[in-house]
């Protein structure tokens, strides 16, 4: 028998942790809103288990529906390919975050260089201003 995980929703504070450990995207939810998990996007893997930093999600048998152990053998195909879909479209979301992190530590770093010479003008303006008069 497999398990899946189950949120315990009332106790849930909405950090999202458990979204960037779930390698198939099964758990939905915004930040500060509680979250909950689609239940046939569960594969059991516990990855969301030591995520969640207020202990909230729990594991209990998956539905004879989802179970690899209790479908055919087509079905069981057909799952393994869905399953496969879903973690390339984790990957791909994991991806785009760390190309957009990057791009705003680019663009921090862009903003603290053009701050630095404007200050350096300024400074140097000021000095200028002053040694001038
Ligand atoms: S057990 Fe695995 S697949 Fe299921 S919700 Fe947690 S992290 Fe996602
Ligand atoms: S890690 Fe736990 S508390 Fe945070 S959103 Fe997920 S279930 Fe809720």
């Amino acid at each position: 028998m497999t398990t899946q995980a189950i949120i315990r929703t009332q106790d849930c504070i909405g950090c999202t942790q458990c979204i960037d450990a779930c390698p198939t995207n099964a758990i939905i939810g915004a930040p500060q809103f509680l979250h909950s998990i689609i239940e046939q996007d569960c594969i059991g893997c516990e990855r969301c288990v030591p995520a969640c930093p207020v202990d909230c999600i729990d594991l209990a048998p998956m539905s004879a529906h989802y179970d690899p152990e209790q479908l055919t053998d087509t079905a069981k195909i057909e799952r393994s390919h869905y399953i496969r879909a879903l973690v390339h479209t984790h990957k791909e979301r994991l991806e785009r975050i760390r190309i957009q992190q990057n791009q705003n530590f680019a663009h921090s770093k862009n903003i603290s260089a053009t701050r630095k010479a404007y200050l350096d003008v300024l400074f140097n303006k000021t000095n200028t201003n002053s040694t001038s008069k």
